[in-house]
């Protein structure tokens, strides 16, 4: 499954971190892959990135097997690490033959390990989210339903429909993910409304709510799901494992 949406901030890292966690707790097997330059999601779920030699870059461009590059997190979850080296991969996966499709190839040898590998992709629409999106049978899309959250996800599903029809058919949308959502306000439950009208996208129940939790967490390598299991943001990630099964 791949996490895009090219606006930044609306969650993907969290989602990514947070679901596959519910899912490694619900007794699946679950991957998770680091897409992001910026190698969030490998910070947040505790690893320095800095202490890497190896990592998702040298997977695409060098040769490395993704299995010598894993990390295991905790019962049932592993991570295939980024790091600021993956900034130049763009460019460089351009001259490959099959640009679109290293990631796939590269993760290929591992399906049978996993129930659920989960990519978290870059904010942008380029080379590496196209990659994520060619390697997944599902995208999600977290949205946070704000005013103006509906620019950009017309360009987003224009490049999904790309990769449905060039490199991946395969590609099922299964919805939009409200994040950061705040149910009290009627903006933002008319925002999702008009988006999910306007482009006939599926909405993922439950939203996820806005909560300071989300904040505390990454920084000390964890989720929501042990800084505050008992949290409404803790429920809904679980809830929303739940419904994926
Ligand atoms: P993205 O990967 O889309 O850029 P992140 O997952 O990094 O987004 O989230 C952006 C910021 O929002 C982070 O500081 C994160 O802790 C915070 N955040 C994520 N989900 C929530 C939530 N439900 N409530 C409050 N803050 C959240
Ligand atoms: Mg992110």
């Amino acid at each position: 499954m791949a996490v895009a949406n090219q606006k930044g901030g609306v969650a993907k890292t969290t989602t990514v971190a947070t679901l596959g966690a519910a899912l490694a707790e619900q007794g699946q097997r679950v991957l998770l892959v680091d897409l992001d330059p910026q190698a969030c999601l490998t910070f947040s779920v505790g690893t320095d990135p800095e202490d890497l030699d190896k990592s998702i870059h040298h997977v695409l461009l060098g040769g490395v097997k993704a299995r010598d590059v894993l990390i295991g997190l905790a019962d049932g979850v592993d991570l295939l690490p980024a790091t600021i080296e993956l900034a130049t991969a763009e460019v460089r996966l351009a001259r490959e033959s099959g640009p679109e499709q290293v990631l796939r190839t590269a993760l290929r040898p591992l399906r049978a390990s996993y129930d659920w590998v989960i990519v978290d992709c870059p904010p942008t629409l380029g080379l590496l989210t196209v990659n994520g999106l060619s390697a997944a049978s599902d995208v999600l899309i977290p949205l946070q339903c704000e005013t103006l959250a509906h620019r950009g996800v017309g360009q987003l599903l224009d490049t999904i429909h790309d990769v449905q029809r060039l490199t991946n058919p395969e590609l099922t949308v299964l919805g939009v993910l409200p994040t950061l959502y705040d149910g009290r306000t009627t903006l933002a439950r008319a925002v999702l409304e008009t988006i999910a009208d306007t482009y006939s996208l599926d909405v993922l129940e439950p939203a996820i709510p806005k909560s300071i939790r989300f904040a505390e967490a990454p920084a000390i390598g964890e989720t929501v799901l042990s800084t505050a299991p008992a949290s409404p943001g803790a429920k809904a990630y679980r809830a929303l494992a739940g419904a994926l099964l």
